[in-house]
């Protein structure tokens, strides 16, 4: 008879990817939002404006793009490493090999016997699968792609770049730095919650924390673009 699916509900899977998107777009709404209310507080027109924030927009997306294709490049050049000198281990040194897994598990808790026979069964059936899963850590399911993770940061970070951008158009002239921010405030705080509420964390919390950056970042560049365009008036 089949048992009922037993169902659990981690949260740590789906938690990747949507704080990755929520990284990006936070980055872009404040990275943006924060140089076009520098550049507005300057006194500076509409057009260049828009023209500096669609430039800080490509800047940015491009650079999130190239920086997460190193870094987790980085990462899938360092396991296929580890897993290279892992299956030359295996092949040279069978034996202590096998000593290896069977103290993993010891130390996870079983006793030497069963140890030693979970290892020798896994090992048997897929000595690299299990040395790489048990010692190094790496999974199939969980192998980083560069491409891919370009492409979703530069995509996060554009949608995010996006809302000041909108607001730039809507709102010209003295309107502008107010409406930017409370945009921004409020589409932070949104996004905080969002995240913390898929990640089982405290709403309030996480909704605080970034909307409580973003106010600082638009704060630091208001005050430097009113300076100096006060100064270059
Ligand atoms: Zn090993």
């Amino acid at each position: 008879m089949a048992r009922p699916k037993h169902k659990e509900h981690h949260r740590t899977a789906r938690v990747g990817w949507l704080r990755a998107a929520v990284l990006g777009a936070n980055d872009g709404i404040v990275s943006t939002a924060a140089l076009v209310v520098g550049v507005a507080a300057a006194g500076t027109d509409s057009r260049t404006i828009l023209l500096s924030g669609l430039a800080g927009l490509l800047a940015g997306a491009l650079s999130m793009a190239a920086g997460e294709y190193v870094s987790v490049h980085t990462q899938v050049d360092a396991e296929d490493a580890d897993l290279k000198q892992e299956k030359a281990e295996l092949r040279d040194e069978p034996e202590a090999e096998l000593r290896e897994l069977t103290n993993i598990y010891v130390n996870r808790g079983l006793d030497q016997a069963l140890a030693r026979q979970v290892a020798e069964q896994l090992t048997a059936r897929d000595a690299l699968g299990a040395h790489a899963r048990d010692e190094l850590g790496i999974t199939e399911q969980q192998a980083p792609r560069p491409l891919q993770a370009a492409f979703s940061s530069a995509a996060s970070f554009t949608v995010g770049a996006a809302l000041p951008l909108a607001v730039v158009l809507l709102f010209p002239g003295t309107r502008l730095v107010p409406a930017i921010s409370i945009a921004t405030l409020v589409m932070l705080a949104l996004l905080g919650a969002l995240a913390a509420r898929a990640g089982g964390a405290n709403v309030l919390k996480g909704a605080t924390r970034v909307t409580f950056w973003g106010a600082l970042a638009l704060a630091v560049t208001a005050t430097m673009g009113t300076v100096f365009g006060t100064v270059t008036a």
